[in-house]
């Protein structure tokens, strides 16, 4: 029995949760969920999006599956996706965007994994005023050893996962120092993995790439920016952020979480999509080592949505809504 925390979050979380926890339990995976607060309704009630409680429950048991947060614009609280993933230094995001049954996309055959540096980078949000309203200066950091952590991830994932290709993406004719390093290290980590092939890609050159022939890439590795929007582009490959899981995972914690938002236009309708968490929990399911649960799930849903699309919810051209998507899913199951 494996103790995860469970966190509903904001908006439609709490239906498309309570969707992937049926269909988890239904295909006999044996979770005890905890379940915790974190999110704008959180804040709203107790003052704070990140409960001590929920923290503690992470520090403890050290996964957690995560629906959506809602984060003010401009002002407000801090975004607790940012605040969980310093907290816990999870320096890995992983992205895997593949084509699926029956899902409209100009492009078939795409199956890519990004790796995306989670703690460092441009994204850190370091910036000042060099003059108060008219000369803003961000500050972007790259440590050797943050590239190393992330790049040597994307191999070991490559070795374990059977795959062929390590893609680094780089800017380091502009930015040598920073991507430079990135690069520096990309090139030493890939010299322990000679049976995988490993390229490096300028970031401008990738993203015209990545729509061109998609089919060409495997794993991605690259720094935070680049890889919070290449791994939206991936996604946008396949059909979008609705049918794409993500993790964030680090030396000893791991949050699955969808990455869409909370989609409060939907919330309480019976709308939303459980595809984007499912597969989330797909991969804590490969993380937790219970490859033949995880796969029955997939099969599952793989037939539904080839079989019998109109039960699925409308964002996938579906005539159906949360609960009958979940309950085909279910049903798929006993096949
Ligand atoms: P959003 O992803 O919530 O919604 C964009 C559009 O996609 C909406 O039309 C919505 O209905 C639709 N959509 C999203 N997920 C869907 C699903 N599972 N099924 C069906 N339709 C879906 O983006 P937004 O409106 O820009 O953001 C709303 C809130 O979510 C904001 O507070 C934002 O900060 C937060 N957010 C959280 C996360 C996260 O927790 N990982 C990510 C992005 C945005």
């Amino acid at each position: 029995m494996h103790d995860i925390v469970l966190i509903p979050g904001d908006g439609i979380g709490p239906e498309i949760t309570r969707s992937v926890t049926k269909i988890l339990e239904k295909a006999g995976a044996e979770i005890n969920w905890i379940e915790c607060e974190a999110g704008e309704e959180t804040y709203n009630k107790s003052g704070t999006p990140l409960p001590d409680k929920t923290l503690d429950a992470i520090k403890k048991h050290r996964i957690a599956l995560k629906g959506p947060l809602a984060t003010p614009v401009g002002s407000g609280f801090r975004s607790v996706n940012v605040s969980l993933r310093q907290e816990f230094n999870l320096y890995s995001n992983i992205r895997p965007a593949k084509s699926l049954p029956n899902i409209e996309s100009p492009f078939q055959n795409v199956d890519i994994v990004t790796f995306r540096e989670n703690t460092q980078g441009l994204y850190i949000g370091k910036e000042q005023w060099a003059k108060e309203g008219e000369h803003a200066e961000s500050i972007a950091v790259v440590t050797r050893e943050a590239s190393r952590k992330i790049i040597t991830a994307a191999f070991e994932y490559a070795k374990s996962h059977n795959r062929k290709k390590v893609t680094l993406v780089h800017k380091a004719n502009i930015l040598k120092l920073t991507t430079g390093l990135f690069l520096e290290v990309g090139r030493e980590v890939a010299k322990s993995y000679p049976d995988i092939e490993f390229e490096d890609l300028i970031v401008d050159n990738m993203a015209m790439q990545m729509v061109l022939r998609p089919q060409q890439f495997d794993i991605i590795v690259t720094t935070n920016l680049f890889g919070d929007i290449l791994s939206d582009l991936a996604s946008g490959l396949v059909g979008g952020l609705g049918v794409t899981g993500a993790a964030n995972i680090g030396d000893d914690a791991a949050i699955f979480e969808a990455v869409h938002g909370s989609a409060p236009d939907i919330a309480g309708k019976n709308l939303a999509n459980p595809t984007a968490l499912l597969f989330s929990a797909m991969m804590m399911l490969d993380y937790l080592g219970e490859k033949t649960v995880m796969n029955r799930i997939l099969s599952a849903l793989y037939r539904v949505l080839q079989d019998q699309k109109y039960v699925c919810t409308p964002d996938i051209g579906g005539s159906g809504n949360t609960a009958t998507y979940t309950e085909a899913i279910c049903a798929a199951l006993d096949f």
